[in-house]
């Protein structure tokens, strides 16, 4: 079986905020786990470098010189030494599995900072720089012609719509709890960015009901690319919103995905149990064709 390529860099973990739940071990638990299994064979790759040219695509030049001023962007999202670079580098990852998946590569990237929150002009929501709007935006620029993003993190990717609202060649569908966290995504936005938002608390066959959906809905936009923010916060046990998802789940979605039969690449964006390497592991098994054990 072909490997599974992580992308990833140990430095990822150097930046943090006490008590706060995006933090260090999110991956280094993860690179553990996945370095003391034997299941699933796996490729270790390290980030690229990202141009200023790709990042601008997405972002203000504003925002680029904000994130080396040292003062928090709001109460969630903390100004840590050298958090440009930390930033960067996730999107250097992200632009690396771009590569990969366009290589027919099963590809993730296991790096924080997390994106989908980051609008053009803002650091917002754990998120500096939107790692998947800016790969998305690459994938265009050079020779993809349909790419759609599949988002399941638990939260809707607010800075991911805002940026890819109306622009022809993408689309955005995002299943995410509501009301929560940051109070967008009630309903669709513009020509291409497609919401389905579940009540707090819903069972999980509520949740795959609306996967299913969503998916559905990708297909008939015929994608030649798909970007997935994978975030594993709609867990059942995770402490930040109140989604019913078990590790079971995630692999189910990693099948589906798979089963799209498009290149595909895996972005991890948020997730804040103490479970998510398995929840991660689940994810990367469904992706590759393994059954799910527990
Ligand atoms: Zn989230």
């Amino acid at each position: 079986m072909p490997p599974v390529k992580i992308v990833t860099d140990e430095r990822c973990t150097g930046y943090s905020r006490e008590g706060h739940p995006e933090r260090p071990a999110r991956i280094s638990t993860t690179v553990e786990l996945l370095k003391s299994q034997t299941e699933l064979p796996i490729a270790w790759a390290a980030p690229g470098l990202v141009s200023d040219a790709q990042i601008l695509r997405a972002h203000s030049p504003a925002l680029l010189a904000r994130l080396h001023i040292p003062r928090d962007f709001d109460a969630d999202t903390p100004f840590c030494e050298n958090i440009a670079g930390f930033a960067r580098a996730s999107v250097g990852a992200s632009l690396a599995a771009l590569k990969a998946a366009r290589d027919s590569e099963n590809v993730f990237s296991l790096m924080r900072p997390p994106g989908h929150h980051a609008t053009r002009d803002h650091a917002m929501g754990f998120c500096y720089l939107n790692n998947i709007a800016i790969a998305v935006l690459e994938a265009l620029a050079t020779g993809s012609k349909r790419v759609a993003v599949f988002d399941f993190d638990v939260h809707h990717g607010n800075g991911t719509e805002a940026i890819l609202l109306d622009r022809p060649g993408c689309a955005y569908f995002s299943i995410h709890q509501f009301p929560c966290y940051p109070g967008t995504g009630a309903t669709d936005a513009g020509t291409n960015c497609f919401n389905y938002p579940v009540a707090p608390g819903e069972p999980r066959e509520t949740w795959r009901a609306t996967f299913a959906q969503a998916l559905g809905d990708l297909k008939k936009f015929r994608p030649d690319l798909v970007a997935v923010s994978a975030g594993f916060d709609a867990y059942a046990r995770d402490p930040l919103a109140d989604g019913m998802l078990l590790a079971e789940d995630f692999h189910w979605l990693g099948k589906s995905l798979r089963g799209l039969g498009v290149p595909l690449f895996s972005l991890l964006e948020g997730g804040y149990s103490k479970d998510l390497p398995e929840l991660i592991f689940a994810y990367l098994k469904g992706v590759e064709g393994s059954g799910f054990s527990k």
